[in-house]
């Protein structure tokens, strides 16, 4: 038999096979910048290790506050002033078509 179908006879090879079809955490190694690819937490991205057994930092916690370039009110700052700029870019866009 090849070595990678299912035996159905043997109940732990398949929940072997069930574990290994598991999503991979996403996170990268520091020293070689290789996937992690343990399984990752259900329904997150990562493995416990790599954050995904945390809920994260609770809204408005400022402890690591220092430029507040990634604070939610900057990030929503940031994406208003794109898409004015995404606008003012078609409008332009539409007054040299019709020139
Ligand atoms: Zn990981």
């Amino acid at each position: 038999m090849p070595k990678n179908k299912i035996q159905h006879r043997v109940p732990w090879k398949l929940g072997l096979f069930a574990a290994n079809q598991a999503p991979r955490c996403h996170a990268r190694r520091k020293y070689d910048g290789s996937r992690c690819q343990a399984p990752a937490v259900t329904n997150k991205r990562v493995c416990r290790i790599h954050g995904g057994a945390s809920p994260g930092a609770p809204k408005g916690n400022q402890n690591a506050l220092t430029t507040g370039l990634h604070t939610a009110k900057a990030k929503a700052d940031r994406r208003a002033a794109k898409a004015t700029i995404r606008q003012m870019n078609e409008l332009v866009g539409l007054i040299n078509s019709t020139i």
